[in-house]
């Protein structure tokens, strides 16, 4: 494999200035959106870089593969659970990540709510919603995100922060605008018909290839995981 012509921290700056161009176009503050940069596969070393470049907040999709890398970054590092996650591994996801965007079902809020209450702490949630109906492998259905928003009071040391989707993979990203906007007006809906205090105001979506559309579309993170750091070849 032969090395990017522009290191980490360049495609970072670009990445950053990206988002920041879409949000103006789209009459929003760049302030508004904020990256998540996914180091699945990525080494240490080059995920030093991106922090050393400024970035601050990083995706994992899995526990045991965040464990090896959380502290080998500095404590300000704000780690995202990004992949589906096992009931049985909630426990130490919680010792790892303060915020899961991919809270999908009720037996797992139960399982990070145990493991939060037990160490006294509160986990920012994220519900993962597969808009797209069936084809997704994962993910809550509007009506079961529903379900999970009103039964917040459940959870209390679970912080319902908002939504995050992962669309179909397509090149073309004018065809995933629909999932962006269905999850937007998800969290619309959501947000009038859920208990007082519960508060859906991140929507996590887009990634290398359609994250200008996803902040036109009111993305408030954003998932970025090649376009940073290359290609993955695992
Ligand atoms: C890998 C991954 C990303 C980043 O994808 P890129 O195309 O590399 O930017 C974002 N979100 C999730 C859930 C992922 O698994």
């Amino acid at each position: 494999m032969s090395e990017p012509a522009l290191g980490v921290a360049d495609r970072l700056q670009v990445v950053i200035r990206e988002i920041a161009e879409a949000a103006s176009s789209a009459g929003r503050d760049p302030r508004s959106v904020r990256l998540v940069a996914v180091t699945k596969t990525v080494a240490p070393e080059r995920i030093r870089e991106a922090y050393d470049a400024g970035a601050r907040m990083f995706g994992e999709n899995y526990v045991q593969e965040a464990l090896g890398k959380v502290d080998r970054l500095p404590r300000d590092a704000e780690w995202h659970m990004i992949g589906h996650l096992q009931t049985n591994k909630a426990k130490r996801a919680t010792e790892i990540f303060p915020t899961i965007e991919t809270l999908d079902r009720p037996s797992l809020a139960a399982a990070i709510e145990k493991a939060a209450r037990t160490r006294a702490v509160r986990v920012d949630v994220l519900i993962q919603v597969n808009v797209a109906g069936e084809g997704a492998k994962s993910g809550a259905t509007p009506e079961l995100a529903l379900g999970l928003t009103q039964r917040a009071m459940e959870w209390p040391h679970l912080r319902f922060r908002g939504l995050m989707v992962i669309p179909p993979y397509c090149t073309d990203a004018e065809r995933t605008r629909p999932h962006f906007r269905a999850l937007r007006e998800l969290r619309d809906s959501l947000t009038k018909l859920a208990p007082p205090g519960v508060e859906l105001t991140e929507l996590s979506m887009g990634m290398s290839h359609d994250f200008a559309v996803a902040v036109e579309e009111g993305a408030t993170l954003v998932r970025i995981g090649t376009a940073i750091f290359g290609e993955r070849n695992t």
